[in-house]
């Protein structure tokens, strides 16, 4: 049976829940979600949340750091946009309940950190949990309110696009979403839709991101016919914890704001060869470093070290790591931190206007889905999670003054012509395939050779994908190693066009970086 709404948003992150909120006073609202609310890369954001707050910041700074950091691809319209509602985005959330840290005697009343690339302190935070801080407080609301309808452990499968349906241009009629509990495919009918899927980390080897990060959004916004752009802008963190027992926790870019250092296994500190900005260089030109140290000397991993300030004053600003480390033996009050950079944020995504609209009537896209233009070719710390609140707000101005009619009756998903599969360790092996050939030939440096190669395994993987797509049942593994193998391409797709070393995407075989300045953006073949 078709349910139907008057929009429905895909994904429960910042972006996801923030818009919910905004719309469900006036509209009812379907809010998908693979796994539970909190399941989120926002909910894992430790650093916090970049805006003008502090009397001696400016507009014109913050502006001016994102573009510096964007290496001239970041789209200025788009950037003061975000930037000028940054300050009305954070008293909402504070107006929400999320518990940022407060310090008396400033003049906001918060305390404000640093970190790399930006030249004040202008990030608000929660300790050192502010994703999952924030999370709380939407999640809290979201549950309680009674024109939200939440489905849990249900996977947007593809959208249902109306010249599929009846041939018309009207665009995104809502979606089909797998039921994972049930087993079942269900159709969502919604006058407007949103992907808010967040981020496509799941396609490297080693990254921050939670299990939910597979692309979802870009590939499904891609498969209707979106334009996608900058795919191959993806920031790689460069201090991501190295222990056997733990699959991806961040150490916040925070501890080098607070003076962490960076040294070899021997004691020796290298940022300082590398940038004179030594750890505050932009998050690019410290991974580049760590991942040249690295190879150079055969490390499996450097160290970041705070240890020098005092045990007090880093527990209370990092509770969260200084616990997590202690767990495995590290007391980061006195032993330095074993890092190692990990695939952590796609500048790239779904292209979108101003009101979050994609190019599709009908469909928005929001958060780390959307390629906005606001990170250009490297993302400025914390500039992510105010674009999600910024956009979710003008997303809903714009959805809400939307005349868009119901949808029809949708067809339902046809199962007629498939069966159980046979062989689930297909999609294990070219899961664990897909995700070392990206690491290891489409990492933090890049040869063309290297994308070709990665290119060829694509092609096959695709081929492959679709064969069994085709003939059995889908699944939650399925759905997702079918839109990481897109996602893939994508990249390595944007990543053969620029011929150039620009931000975050580093080629030695082109290390100049061109005059001429230009996104890359994908049309797909309709
Ligand atoms: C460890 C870590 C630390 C970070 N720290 C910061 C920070 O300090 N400051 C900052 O600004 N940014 C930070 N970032 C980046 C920031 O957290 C993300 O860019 C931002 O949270 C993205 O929000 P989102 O709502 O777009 O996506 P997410 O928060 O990732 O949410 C996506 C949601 O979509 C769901 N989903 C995905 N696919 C489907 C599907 N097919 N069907 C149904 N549901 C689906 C997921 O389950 C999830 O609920 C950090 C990221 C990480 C990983």
């Amino acid at each position: 049976m078709t349910q139907t709404y008057d929009v429905l948003i895909i994904g429960s992150g910042a972006a996801g829940q923030s818009l919910a909120l905004r719309l469900a006073e006036h509209q009812r609202v379907a809010l998908v979600t693979k796994r539970t609310l909190e399941d989120s890369a926002s909910s894992w954001a430790q650093g916090g949340i970049a805006a003008v707050l502090d009397a001696t910041d400016s507009i014109e700074e913050h502006i001016h750091d994102t573009l510096l950091a964007g290496a001239g691809l970041c789209d200025e319209r788009v950037t003061r946009f975000v930037v000028e509602n940054g300050h009305r985005a954070i008293e909402w959330l504070i107006h929400l309940g999320v518990p940022f840290t407060r310090e008396a005697g400033t003049s906001t009343g918060y305390h404000l950190t640093r970190e790399g690339g930006h030249s004040h302190r202008r990030i608000i935070h929660a300790a050192d949990a502010t994703g999952a801080a924030m999370q709380r407080a939407l999640t809290d609301q979201v549950r309680a309110h009674p024109r939200i309808d939440v489905f849990e452990r249900h996977i947007g499968l593809d959208l249902v696009m109306a010249d599929k349906v009846d041939g018309s241009a009207e665009g995104c009629l809502g979606a089909y979403v797998f039921d994972i509990e049930r087993d079942h495919v269900v159709t969502i009918a919604a006058r407007n839709t949103v992907l808010a899927t967040g981020g496509t980390g799941k396609v490297y080897l080693y990254t921050t991101n939670p299990d939910v990060a597979t692309g979802d959004g870009v590939a499904m916004a891609w498969r209707a016919g979106c334009r996608v752009a900058n795919m191959e802008f993806i920031q790689f963190h460069p201090t991501c914890l190295y222990h056997p027992q733990v699959k991806s926790f961040l150490i916040t870019e925070a501890v080098r704001g607070e003076g962490g250092v960076l040294r070899l296994p021997d004691g020796t500190r290298f940022m300082p060869d590398h940038d004179e900005r030594a750890e505050l260089a932009p998050r690019d030109i410290v991974a580049r470093a760590i991942d040249f140290e690295m190879k150079k000397r055969g490390l499996d991993c450097v160290y970041l070290d705070i240890s020098h300030k005092p045990a007090d004053w880093l527990r209370e600003h990092f509770p969260t790591i200084h616990a997590r480390c202690l767990e495995l033996g590290i007391d980061i009050t006195k032993d330095p931190i074993p890092v190692v950079p990990a695939a952590h944020y796609s500048c790239g995504g779904v292209v979108t206007d101003l009101s979050a609209r994609t190019d599709l009537p009908g469909l928005y896209c929001i958060g780390e889905t959307a390629y906005t233009g606001l990170h250009g070719a490297n993302r400025l710390a914390s500039n992510s999670l105010l674009e999600c609140v910024v956009f979710a707000e003008a997303a809903a101005h714009d959805i809400l003054n939307s005349e868009r009619e119901f949808p029809p009756p949708l067809p339902k998903w046809d199962e007629s012509r498939v069966t159980d599969a046979d062989e689930e360790v297909v999609i294990s092996h070219n899961w664990d395939e897909l995700r070392r050939f990206m690491w290891d030939y489409v990492g933090i440096v890049r040869t063309t050779k290297r994308l070709q190669r990665a290119q060829h395994r694509i092609r096959l993987l695709t081929r492959e994908i679709h064969d069994y797509y085709s003939n059995f049942r889908v699944s939650n593994d399925l759905i997702e190693l079918r839109n990481l193998v897109v996602t893939a391409d994508l990249i390595v797709r944007c990543a053969m066009r620029r011929r150039e070393s620009r931000g975050l995407h580093y080629s030695h075989d082109y290390p100049e970086t061109l005059q001429r300045v230009r996104p890359t953006i994908l049309k797909p073949r309709r």
